[in-house]
């Protein structure tokens, strides 16, 4: 079948969530799978379970993962890793968790896909997985983090134009909201899962964006599977916000 001569899979931030999920699916098909992410112990315990490959590497320093893209030659690159700092409002967050967001959701898996397209296009073969965020599609509160996963969103647009013609798919996974580690990492408070657990909507699990990823890496090669948004049945995005100015003066 055309879809298994993609062998060898990179995936970045498969420590946690839906990463982890995606290494254990990917890995599961037999294929080579590179796991990467910061925290080793992770990242070895991982290996343990799937048989996958890994490194330690920090999306963020360029050079070290250029490094291990152009080492490791993926013919499929899932460009996961992300951080959700400033989730819950702009003026709140710090220089460094601008500079984090920006350098970990958009310049590393640009930095990430053009080192691998090169090769992919040199075997005319290769699969972009871009993890993208429906707060990249629609209207919400999460401006600094909307921004990053719009800029994903049209970079994957973009590249699939910039692409055709050389066999090289690219596919963006927008989900709504997953149970992950992500809303404690991004509250800087661990409890952040707790407290999203506790609520009575029933997130999405890692392992339901894992098989969307899969369905598009094992879809017959005609196809490209270009952009996905999935959410919670519990979960819907639209509607207009009324919101009463909370000052004296309204400066009528
Ligand atoms: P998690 O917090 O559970 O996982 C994030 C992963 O990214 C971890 O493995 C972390 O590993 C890794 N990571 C973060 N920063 C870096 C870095 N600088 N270098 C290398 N790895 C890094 O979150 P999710 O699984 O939920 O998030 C995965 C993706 O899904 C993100 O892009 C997120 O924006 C997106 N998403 C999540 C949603 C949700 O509701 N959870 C909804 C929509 C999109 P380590 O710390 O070990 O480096």
């Amino acid at each position: 079948m055309g879809e298994r001569q993609l062998k060898r899979a990179l995936v970045t931030g498969a420590t946690s969530g839906i990463g982890a999920a995606t290494v254990r699916a990917i890995a599961g098909t037999g294929r080579t799978t590179l796991a990467l992410a910061r925290r080793s112990e992770r990242l070895r315990n991982l290996a343990d379970e799937t048989g996958c490959d890994w490194i330690t590497c920090d999306v963020r320093d360029c050079q070290h993962v250029l490094e291990v893209v152009g080492e490791f030659e993926p013919d499929i690159v899932v460009n996961n890793a992300g951080v959700g700092h400033g989730i819950a409002g702009l003026s709140d967050m710090t220089q460094e968790d601008i500079r984090a967001s920006l350098e970990t959701n958009v310049q590393a898996p640009i930095q990430i896909t053009a080192c691998a397209v090169r090769g992919m296009k040199r075997r005319n073969l290769g699969h972009v997985v871009n993890i993208g965020s429906i707060a990249g599609l629609h209207t919400m509160i999460s401006s600094l983090y909307g921004a990053t996963k719009s800029a994903i969103h049209q970079f994957s647009q973009n590249l699939r134009v910039e692409l055709a013609g050389t066999g090289i798919r690219v596919t963006e996974i927008c989900p709504g909201r997953v149970e992950t580690e992500f809303y404690g990492v991004a509250s800087g408070n661990p409890e952040g899962l707790a407290k999203m657990a506790d609520t009575e909507i029933r997130s999405l699990q890692p392992e339901d964006i894992a098989r969307t990823i899969l369905f598009a890496l094992d879809a017959p090669m005609r196809v490209n599977v270009s952009t996905i948004e999935i959410l919670p049945v519990e979960q819907v995005v639209g509607g207009v916000r009324m919101a009463p100015c909370s000052w004296e003066n309204k400066g009528e």
